[in-house]
């Protein structure tokens, strides 16, 4: 970790250290733009994929199929190979004008001045506490995010035998993610009459003997210190329970855009998303972004392959999509900087 960036000036500063944010500094070093600071709030760079354990990941970047965290890696030696600063544990926790960007890390708050500034800071699920699911605060309840950085990263089993709730791609991850971990979800559940994914992806439920339930919601959370069941709600407002130990909620994906609605720039309500212009430019014309954050609106988004058209969520992009959206937006910041 380099930290005497900190205080300091650089050319370009992203916030980010996903697929989009490396790829982006890559391409900028390789432009020849002298200083690129990535600023990244976790320990270790990557983004996402580092906790993904499953191929296929890699084939666009490295034409390579390779797994989340070994594609981390390679995108991460890449990039410091290029020259690009990288700042661990350092979360940015406001948008100055002028580029003006505060910082606080274990060493305390710091201040990075940028000529440019890229946002990248990807998406996250939507947890139980915003989507008003009642009941108990028991221990077994998270997101595929969590589920998997505990299992990949630190080695731990939340639960054995969960429900699974949504049928987005990443609900699939997760039950790969489950299968890899021995924990058998005892079901599936999805609101809608048909899953979000088309045909073949839901069979893996079958492969697994895992029952997907459609038409069903979950409406409340039972147990005192651990998750003991969950009341199931049918078409017809039937309520039963179905006895589990944990609940894991998927997708309903939205921007991780905080940063940007405390700023003085111009968030789009129906998205979240910072609004851009064609270029990936912000309304302030120093900042830019791109990757998962950007989510263009309902009407304009690209149906992806596995989806259902009808059935969409909000949708978002797989790792070599945002790897790709970071260069193209790298590049008109050379532009710009030029
Ligand atoms: C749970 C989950 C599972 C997924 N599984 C897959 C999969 O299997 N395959 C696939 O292709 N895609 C998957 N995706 C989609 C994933 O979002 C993309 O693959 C890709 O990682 C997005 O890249 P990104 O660079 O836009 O953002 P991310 O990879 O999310 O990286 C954003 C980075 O910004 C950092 N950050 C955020 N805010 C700050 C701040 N204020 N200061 C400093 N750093 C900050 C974060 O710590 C993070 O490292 C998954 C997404 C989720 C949420």
């Amino acid at each position: 970790m380099d930290k005497s960036v900190l205080n300091d000036n650089c050319d370009v500063a992203i916030i980010g250290s996903g697929p989009a944010g490396l790829a982006a500094a890559i391409l900028l070093k390789y432009s020849g733009i002298q200083k690129v600071v990535v600023l990244e709030r976790e320990a270790e760079a990557g983004g996402i994929p580092r906790h993904c354990g499953h191929p296929p990941f890699g084939i666009r970047e490295f034409k390579r199929i390779l797994t989340g965290p070994k594609y981390a890696k390679k995108l991460v030696e890449t990039a410091l190979n290029a020259g690009v600063e990288i700042v661990l544990k350092t979360t940015v926790t406001s948008l100055g004008t002028e580029g003006e960007l505060s910082l606080v890390s274990p060493e305390g708050p710091s201040q990075l001045s940028a000529k440019r500034v890229l946002l990248a800071t990807g998406i996250r699920e939507t947890p139980r506490s915003a989507r008003f699911v009642s009941g108990s605060r028991a221990l077994g309840i998270c997101t595929t995010g969590t589920l998997q950085s505990m299992v990949y990263l630190k080695n731990r089993i939340p639960f054995r035998s969960p429900l699974v709730v949504g049928t987005e791609i990443v609900s699939f991850s997760a039950l790969l993610t489950c299968k890899n971990a021995g924990i058998q979800p005892v079901a599936m559940l999805e609101e809608k009459p048909q899953p979000h994914v088309r045909w073949p992806i839901y069979q893996l439920t079958r492969w697994f003997c895992v029952p997907l339930l459609l038409q069903t919601s979950i409406v409340n959370i039972l147990g005192t210190e651990r998750v003991e069941a969950v009341q199931v709600s049918d078409e017809n407002g039937n309520v039963r329970e179905i006895a589990c130990d944990g609940v894991l909620f998927t997708g309903q994906y939205t921007p991780e855009s905080s940063l940007v609605r405390e700023s003085h720039l111009e968030l789009d309500p129906e998205t979240n998303s910072p609004v851009v212009d064609s270029f990936g430019r912000c309304s302030d014309p120093v900042y830019f972004a791109t990757g998962n954050m950007v989510q263009l609106p309902r009407n304009q988004a690209r149906v992806p392959i596995f989806y259902l058209a009808e059935n969409l969520p909000n949708p978002v992009d797989d790792a070599g999509q945002c790897w790709s959206q970071g260069r193209a937006v790298a590049k008109n910041i050379v532009k710009d900087l030029n």
